[in-house]
């Protein structure tokens, strides 16, 4: 029975043509060795007059060995040699698909290929010349609709015309700049009779891992061809000039295929500029090579401004409201005189303000019942006021969310992966990766979960390691409360620059310990980014709400749970001795809790948190080891200790960072290593274990050792710099050091051949 393949980008219709060409006959197995479904089945009909065997190959983007469901459509055709590949051709996302087809072709079987969603094409009024397609491929090219079962049996029986003569292998890239060293490496391939010699060679020349692995000894031929290839775009890589002369003999070929039937206007017409969609001119400005990073980072700027200012709009900078003065009116604490605060200070000012009354209401009950003094400190100082110190952030964080929730939705998110991608390749690092680092923002467990779409083990796991840079909501509340301590204690009015700062010191630290693992321990081979844009579009409300009821409903359980556990054990461990002898608030610095934050002080002395601090100052490398268990525990520490030390009840967040301050003599360049320390270091318990599910075994205790020495490096180069700026030049002799260190290192590697 002669052996028909389908071969096509994921959600093309495969399947569902599938379905319609095999009907009950179908069957579903695994391919050898892999948990991909192979689906085989049987063709009947009256067209044509033998029965033919269909297998639906998976999803695939392209024939190199990316992936499990690459390998083994490009493995099928290589070995199995099918009588006919039907390659389905998404007709509305024809450049992307053709992509694949390129790579087709350069294998000697002959190919039919579908334009599916014809349906669909014909509503957006459009039309794609399949003859003049097929024209220019030098295969059939069938229009069909598999859902609306339009012209399957027309393309059976050109597939199955097809498959009664051979067909010789052609390829796009034969008018490229490469064109001779393609022609010499095949008859090199040629020489020891491999069949498809044209698909190996062009493969080989890509560095394909297989083709590398199986003909070692054809790499001279290139190496010497690449001695004398020199080009600005892609320097040596010949795997991207590939990928280019693809895309580009696409778009000059075939692209003109399509044409826009408006009413009233001729298709000819109807070119270039003027069909541009409103994405694609949104797209114009937002990916720019130039522009797009500073936008992306004005974007960011803005969302924190809205949620974090102190001044909202810089109206008191600019004096706007002079005249006007909240001081009286119980609106003091909400706006500031000559200007007003950001929306997300002025929620945050008010669940504050409700906090703090509720908290004193609980003390004067208590008290007037003549409650015993330690259990008023227990219920206000280590149940109420830790609680409220996370709780009070809520606002923050959903607004924060909101924020990127709308970004993420809308689209763009999608671009920044795209922008990052661009300028980040030649690195190691590609878009997909970008995608689960971004997702960090939110939480990292479902982020390090996602990076399971990276098909290189060991650029999952550099990601995996980096997730955890970029600063989740339960970090949120460390940036938050320290940025308005150093604003209330060191006079500096803008708060948001502090916490977008720090935001961006995450993003700097994540890409830079990439590039540095891609280029020593963790190697390998960038994939190849494909990835459609999807078309700009307005969030849905109802999506984004669902979105913030999940957040909520996870911080507040958490408050009431792991963070009210702690704070407890955390107010309980600093009012009694060793010998549990019960402690007053004044003798909070001979608890048991002081005595063993004070042994691990010293570690954190060069980072300015360490001995050099007075008084409390062991209360940092307490908040530091609470943070192991839950982010959010590190202010809530502080209020609750900084309610101990002030023996004044309720402090607000701000505020307790304040108490802090004064009673330890913190730098404000100590407090920003603190707050860079807790950012970088290991991070809660549960995104530990969602690290060591992921990671490949045996990773785990690197990891861990990597966040510690990554958190000590940088925050120990913020204090210090921070401190003494003329210790600069030798920070840079230190880090050219290490550049020159990891070029050797990579030079070394390189001529030993490993890859
Ligand atoms: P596969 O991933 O290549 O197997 O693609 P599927 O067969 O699962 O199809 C992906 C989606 O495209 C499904 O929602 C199909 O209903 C839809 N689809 C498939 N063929 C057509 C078609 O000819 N016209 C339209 N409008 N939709 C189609
Ligand atoms: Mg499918």
């Amino acid at each position: 029975m002669k052996r028909f393949a389908l071969a096509g980008n994921p959600n093309s219709g495969k399947t569902t043509l599938f379905n319609c060409l095999t009907g009950s006959t179908a069957h579903v197995g695994n391919w050898p060795g892999v948990t991909v479904d192979k689906k085989e089945g049987v063709y009947k009909n009256k067209t044509i007059k033998e029965p033919i065997s269909i297998i639906d190959l998976p999803g695939i983007y392209s024939l190199s060995p990316y992936t499990p469901e690459e390998v083994i459509s490009r493995n099928f055709i290589l070995d199995e040699k099918p009588d006919a590949v039907i390659n389905i051709v998404d007709a509305t996302n024809l450049e992307r698909n053709l992509y694949l087809t390129t790579q087709l072709l350069e294998m000697d079987v002959p190919i039919v290929i579908a334009l599916n969603m014809s349906d669909a094409l014909r509503k957006s009024k459009k039309e794609i010349d399949a003859k003049a397609l097929s024209e220019t491929l030098g295969v059939p090219v069938v229009s069909i609709s598999a859902l609306r079962q339009e012209n399957i049996h027309e393309l059976m029986k050109v597939a199955y015309e097809a498959s009664l003569s051979s067909r010789k292998a052609t390829t796009v890239l034969k008018g490229s700049k490469i064109a001779h060293l393609i022609k010499d490496v095949e008859i090199a391939f040629k020489g020891i009779k491999i069949d498809n010699p044209l698909f190996h060679s062009i493969k080989l020349i890509e560095k394909d891992e297989i083709e590398v692995k199986n003909h070692p000894d054809l790499l001279g031929i290139i190496e010497e061809f690449k001695s004398t290839f020199k080009d600005d775009t892609f320097g040596d890589d010949l795997e991207a000039v590939v990928a280019d002369e693809r895309y580009k003999y696409i778009s000059k070929n075939c692209s003109k295929t399509l044409k826009v039937n408006q009413t009233g206007v001729k298709p000819e017409k109807n070119k270039d500029k003027s069909n541009l969609s409103l994405s694609d001119k949104i797209d114009r400005i937002l990916t720019n090579k130039w522009a797009g990073i500073p936008i992306f980072i004005a974007i960011l700027a803005i969302v924190f401004h809205l949620v974090f200012s102190e001044d909202f709009l810089f109206l008191n900078a600019g004096h706007v409201f002079d005249a006007v003065t909240f001081e009286g009116t119980p609106y003091e604490g909400l706006f500031a005189n000559g200007g007003i605060s950001s929306p997300g200070v002025i929620l945050f000012n008010f669940f504050d303000m409700s906090f703090g009354y509720i908290t004193d209401a609980i003390r004067l009950g208590l008290e007037s019942i003549n409650t015993q003094a330690w259990a008023v400190g227990l219920i206000c100082d280590g149940i109420i006021s830790g609680l409220f110190a996370v709780l009070g952030f809520l606002p923050q964080i959903l607004l924060l969310f909101l924020a990127f929730s709308i970004l993420e939705d809308s689209g763009y998110m999608a671009r920044v992966a795209f922008i990052l991608d661009r300028i980040f390749r030649k690195f190691g690092l590609s878009g997909r990766s970008f995608m689960p680092m971004i997702m960090g923002f939110g939480c990292s467990i479902p982020a390090m979960i996602n990076t399971r779409t990276l098909a290189d083990e060991k650029e999952r796991t550099a990601t995996i390691r980096v997730i955890p840079f970029f600063s989740c909501g339960a970090k949120l509340p460390i940036l938050t409360a320290i940025a308005g301590g150093i604003a209330i204690k060191f006079g500096f009015a803008y708060p948001d620059v502090i916490t977008l700062s720090m935001y961006l010191l995450g993003m700097a630290t994540a890409i830079v310990a990439v590039i540095i693992m891609r280029n020593t321990t963790m190697r390998g081979k960038v994939a190849p980014f494909i990835m459609e844009l999807p078309a700009y579009h307005v969030p849905q409300f109802k999506g984004l709400m669902i979105h913030l009821w999940d957040k909520t409903k996870h911080f507040v359980k958490k408050a009431f749970t792991i963070i009210l556990v702690s704070n407890i054990l955390v107010w309980v461990l600093s009012h009694f001795a060793f010998n549990w002898q019960y402690l007053e608030d004044s003798q909070v610095g001979d608890s048991i809790l002081a005595g063993i934050s004070k042994l691990f002080q010293p570690i954190f002395t060069p980072l300015g948190f360490g001995s050099q601090l007075s008084g409390a100052g062991w209360v940092f490398v307490a908040a530091v080891v609470a943070g192991l268990i839950a982010k959010e525990n590190v202010v809530s520490l502080f209020a609750v200790l900084a309610a101990v030390i002030a023996g004044s009840g309720e402090v607000g967040e701000a505020e307790s960072v304040v108490v802090l301050i004064q009673s330890t003599g913190i730098t404000a360049q100590g407090l920003i290593a603190f707050i860079a320390f807790n950012m970088l270091t290991i991070p809660c318990f549960a995104a530990v274990a969602t690290a060591k599910a992921e990671l490949p075994k045996g990773k785990l205790k690197w990891t861990l050792l990597f966040w510690i020495v990554t958190s000590f490096a940088v925050s120990i180069m913020i204090y210090v710099i921070g401190t003494w700026l003329w210790t600069i030049p030798i920070f840079v002799v230190v880090i050219a050091a290490i550049i020159v260190g990891i070029y050797l290192f990579r030079k070394k590697v390189d001529r030993q051949g490993a890859i």
